[in-house]
């Protein structure tokens, strides 16, 4: 499951690559725009927001993707070998004269007016690594729903977007607040979302996602997957259990002692 600092990562690379060049082919792979072909035209930018991410592309046009939980952006050079899996799983590919853009497993992959960007994107929450960043509302979206068990409210991309299981649990860990508590409850929330910000913040640049500052193998994380190991702080045993919507698998794993249950 990518998280946004994953996509925002995926977004430089993809503009580095990209942008101000004119397609040289365009391949997509998915029914509706099977017919499509913008090559000659230039791809202006690539931005992510939350977890989306948008290619512009000529005067009005904006190819929005979405990773979901297993889809991915690769790169390669013309003449390198394809390593994002098997070909019947790319949904689209974007070549320049220097690069080949392929698109993996994209369950999104919509051709959009520039002017109906916000179709895509517009109904989500403050983006922690966007040029929108806005605390206030994050925190503000959060508190609508008082009851909600932090756990999931963080990961609802209508309040913020960029934050996905790993740094929902680790955040939590870092803060003191167990996943099931309310929103209503939680002492301090716009420190758990400064929190959240900064470790996004701190990876973004990265393909690790660390939250100990420890780079070493195996010492990335507080909580996250760490289920029947010591806690780091205080040696209690870590435990998991599934939170929220159960299609969506998502795991939180939490230190009884240090995140005591609510209530
Ligand atoms: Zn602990």
């Amino acid at each position: 499951m990518p998280e946004g600092d994953t996509v925002w990562l995926a977004g430089r690379r993809m503009h580095d690559a990209l942008a101000g060049r004119d397609l040289t082919r365009t391949d997509f792979r998915v029914p509706k725009l099977a017919t499509v072909d913008l090559t000659g035209q230039p791809v202006t930018e690539v931005v992510s927001r939350g977890k989306h991410l948008l290619t512009r592309i000529g005067t009005d046009l904006t190819l929005h993707t979405h990773f979901m939980m297993d889809g991915s952006w690769h790169l390669y050079r013309h003449g390198d070998r394809w390593r994002g899996g098997p070909g019947h799983q790319i949904r689209v590919l974007l070549e320049n004269r220097d690069w080949q853009a392929v698109g993996y497993r994209l369950p999104v992959v919509d051709l959009l007016r520039r002017s109906d960007e916000s179709e895509a994107v517009g109904h989500l929450g403050p983006d922690l690594l966007g040029p929108d960043w806005d605390l206030d509302e994050a925190v503000r979206r959060l508190g609508t729903q008082p009851e909600r068990a932090v756990g999931d409210a963080l990961l609802d991309q209508r309040n913020l977007a960029g934050i996905g299981n790993l740094y929902k649990v680790e955040v939590c860990f870092l803060q003191g607040v167990s996943p099931w508590a309310p929103v209503g409850s939680v002492a301090d929330l716009p420190r758990l979302v400064s929190r959240a910000k900064l470790l996004l913040e701190r990876n973004k640049n990265e393909p690790q996602q660390v939250t100990t500052g420890d780079t070493r193998r195996g010492h990335h994380h507080w909580v996250y997957r760490r289920d029947g190991q010591p806690c780091r702080r205080c040696g209690s045993t870590i435990r998991k259990e599934g939170q929220g919507d159960p299609a969506y698998e998502r795991v939180t794993f939490w230190c009884p002692h240090c995140q005591p249950a609510p209530g």
